[in-house]
């Protein structure tokens, strides 16, 4: 099942997406958090029977518009680590971003004048579906709702300005979250393994690798953090990005006004963004 958070005329909606039907189905909630945080919201989803929607002309929402947390990993692909020249981790790299860096899928991704080196990661997120503390590792996967894209744009002047990177992570409109989750049982393994991740730049592929690649995997990742806080219906983690960005490459390369990058896991969905240098 595929669930999505439209924008409509008369505000957002959570939806089904029935593909082959080319419509999607709103199921009666604001966006997929409030979908979420119903107990039954697989059913509630699998049932919904609410008005319809033409897939050909949705305007689509960050897939959660206002998760409680957006949880992101860093270092986190045996490649990326290597290209990046760093040890590889004995524990999760974690940081975070708020809401209002999200944007839609196919929304523009706004190019702040205050940075010189803005930055592509593609990186699979897991969407959590129930609330869970010190998950082991079957109650940590049984929380996964599912799993999308995002791509973690960052700022790279800003992020290496101190070792936080916080600041170099959470710019403005910067962050595509989406199209729409995906249920684990439509994925060839539930923790979201064998899957291929990609980075297609103005037509250029820059980033090519699979989630089996992940120093940390899914379960893993729920665990750590559940240990530290609650996770709860709508949180995002952001699993952590392959080899092939731009900082690493010699010369570096940086997203520019007009560029086009579309971020992909296969079997999850695509996201494809224009660059646009915000007004100063
Ligand atoms: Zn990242």
């Amino acid at each position: 099942m595929r669930l999505a958070t439209i924008r409509t005329a008369t505000g957002l909606r959570a939806v089904r997406i029935d593909e082959e039907a080319g419509r999607a189905v709103e199921t009666g909630d604001a966006d997929v958090r409030a979908l979420l945080e119903h107990e039954d919201w697989s059913e509630r989803a699998a049932t919904a029977a609410g008005p319809v929607h033409d897939l050909a002309g949705l305007d689509y929402a960050p897939l959660v518009p206002t998760p409680e947390k957006i949880i992101c990993v860093g270092l986190n692909y045996r490649d990326h680590v290597a290209e990046m020249g760093n040890e590889l981790p004995t524990h999760p790299t974690l940081f975070a971003k708020y809401a209002p860096s999200l944007i839609g899928a196919y929304d523009d991704i706004v190019l702040p004048p205050e940075s010189q080196a803005v930055d592509w990661e593609v990186e699979l997120t897991i969407v959590i579906g129930r609330s869970v503390r010190r998950a082991d590792a079957t109650t940590a996967l049984a929380a996964i709702a599912g799993y999308t894209v995002l791509n973690d744009v960052s700022m790279r002047d800003y992020q290496n300005r101190t070792k936080q990177f916080l600041q170099g992570k959470t710019w403005e409109s910067s962050t595509p979250l989406g199209p729409w989750l995906v249920t684990k049982d439509e994925l060839p393994a539930p923790d979201g393994t064998g899957l291929a991740v990609s980075t297609v730049l103005d037509g250029e592929t820059v980033q090519n690798s699979t989630t089996d690649q992940l120093v940390f995997g899914v379960a893993e990742l729920v665990g750590y953090v559940s240990t530290i806080v609650t996770l709860n219906p709508g949180d995002v983690i952001a699993t952590g990005t392959p080899g092939g960005v731009g900082h690493a490459r010699k010369p570096p390369r940086y997203l520019t006004d007009g560029a086009t990058v579309v971020t992909t896991i296969a079997g999850v969905g695509e996201l494809r963004n224009t660059c646009r240098a915000e007004k100063s």
